[in-house]
């Protein structure tokens, strides 16, 4: 049984599995840099380490600093949170040869997923439908020409080692191939020190829906259902739902199926997200695998009734899912959340600097997570979540409507938050009829624009 687990993450996630640990009687180490001394994740934690000044690279991404600490305080197991080391192959590596328990897949189905061209190539072969696209990376413009015509146009060129929606260059036509091939060839070598990129049909309306999956380490693989993630800025997720008003329970068994056989052959085990885009006529292709937990678990577990941190930990301790899982999983009511980002509404621009006043909603049918306090200094170094507002009803309108209140009964002052926009979200009309793709929010943007001018 793990007694104790080092925690190498901070903000709410980090909190997230301090409570997952304490519901099972596990002791916890938090590990923090220079900057986050007055964080709550350090005193929450039975124990806490400072590993280093405040730049990632040489605090919660510091290896040989986050081993030691574990060594230190006799943690068996690491619990890496989502961001930082949670998708690093070296450092679940690391983790197996030092024989410290990684809360996670194991490393070699890790650098399988982080690759996203190889990924797509392992889950086609298993049964997945994926998008038409290069078969794995291509190398030349020439090459890369070749695909495009055979794919047809318009294709997205993306980084085979991409993420966080960064990388990524569509191509409408043979004439802007060229400057377009090198620029993500040279994107990506800078960005995610490789430079393979491969291509992939680009969809013009898409909506991303992912399935949530847990395997455990005795080859079972079981899928919880889908999250709609649709409404994004800049590629990246800002309001998650459960379930999407888009997918039916056929459609959800189906694709359940496909990924349980295709995960459990691959050796899939712990938490992982299965990622699509679903095209005008409502077909889903898989786009990639996140070997982690995700920022939008909460809807999940709300509609499911099951703490997926927990369960991480468990079928890190080798319990199989049978002891872990009611016999059906069952999708009841639904939930949405909110990103609340210290950052702009408008711009999206991040906005550190000190919480003058914090005041979280509560209230029947509302959860939130966060790290923040009155008083409390967002650092510039890290990513801009301040707090996730999960929202759950009946159903969806129920959701939506307590959604609103929660927005409606909190105060952040202090900085910029992206309150405003969901609350525009929420009594937008489309939003509440359910129609929407990844392009809501530009165009949400630019009906505000419109109203102003006409004002
Ligand atoms: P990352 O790993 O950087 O998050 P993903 O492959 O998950 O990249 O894609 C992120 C987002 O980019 C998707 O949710 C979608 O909005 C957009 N996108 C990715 N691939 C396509 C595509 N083939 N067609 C249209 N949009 C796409």
């Amino acid at each position: 049984m793990i007694q104790k687990i080092l925690i190498a993450n901070r903000g709410e996630i980090a909190l997230r599995v301090i409570a997952a640990c304490k519901d099972l009687g596990i002791r916890t180490v938090a590990i923090y840099s220079q900057a986050d001394r007055e964080a709550l994740h350090v005193r929450y934690a039975d124990e806490a380490l400072c590993i280093g000044p405040p730049r990632s690279a040489e605090s919660y991404l510091n290896v040989p600093a986050v081993i030691s600490a574990a060594e230190i305080t006799d943690a068996e197991a690491i619990h890496p949170g989502y961001g930082f080391l949670a998708e690093d192959a070296a450092f679940a590596e690391v983790c197996e040869v030092s024989g410290v328990n990684f809360i996670g897949p194991r490393s070699d189905v890790i650098r399988l997923m982080g690759d996203k061209a190889r990924a797509r190539k392992a889950v086609a072969a298993a049964g997945v439908p994926v998008l038409p696209g290069s078969e794995g990376p291509v190398e030349t413009e020439a090459e890369a020409r070749k695909e495009a015509e055979r794919i047809g146009y318009p294709v997205i060129i993306k980084a085979a080692a991409g993420g966080g929606g960064r990388g990524m260059r569509i191509v409408r036509n043979a004439r802007e191939l060229e400057q377009s091939f090198h620029q993500a060839r040279h994107e990506a070598s800078a960005s995610f020190q490789c430079a393979d990129v491969y291509l992939e049909k680009y969809i013009q309306r898409p909506r991303h829906i992912e399935f949530q999956v847990l395997g455990d380490q005795h080859g079972r693989v079981v899928s919880l259902g889908e999250r709609e993630c649709s409404i994004q800025r800049r590629h990246q997720k800002l309001l998650e739902e459960a379930p999407s008003p888009r997918v039916d329970a056929a459609m959800r068994a189906e694709i359940g199926k496909v990924l349980e056989t295709a995960l459990s052959r691959v050796g899939y085990s712990n938490a992982g997200t299965v990622e699509f885009l679903m095209d005008e006529d409502g077909k889903l292709y898989f786009i990639e695998m996140n070997a982690r937990i995700q920022v939008e678990h909460p809807v999940t577990e709300s509609v499911t009734g099951i703490d997926l941190v927990k369960a991480q930990i468990r079928i890190a301790d080798g319990e199989p899912l049978d002891a872990i899982l009611p016999e059906k999983i069952e999708i009841q009511g639904h939930a949405i959340e909110c990103r609340i980002n210290a950052e702009n509404p408008e711009t999206f621009a991040p906005s550190a600097g000190k919480v003058t006043k914090f005041l979280p909603p509560s209230g029947i049918g509302v959860r939130v997570e966060t790290a923040a306090y009155s008083g409390w200094f967002v650092p510039p170094y890290y990513d801009s979540l301040l707090a996730k507002f999960i929202a759950t009803g009946r159903d969806r309108t129920e959701a939506i409507t307590r959604m609103k209140r929660a927005l409606e009964m909190s105060v952040v002052e202090g900085v910029h938050t992206t309150i405003p926009l969901h609350s525009r979200i929420m009594s937008d009309e489309d939003f509440a009829l359910g129609n929407f793709d990844t392009r809501f929010i530009e165009q949400l943007q630019q009906k505000k624009k419109a109203a102003s001018t006409v004002g």
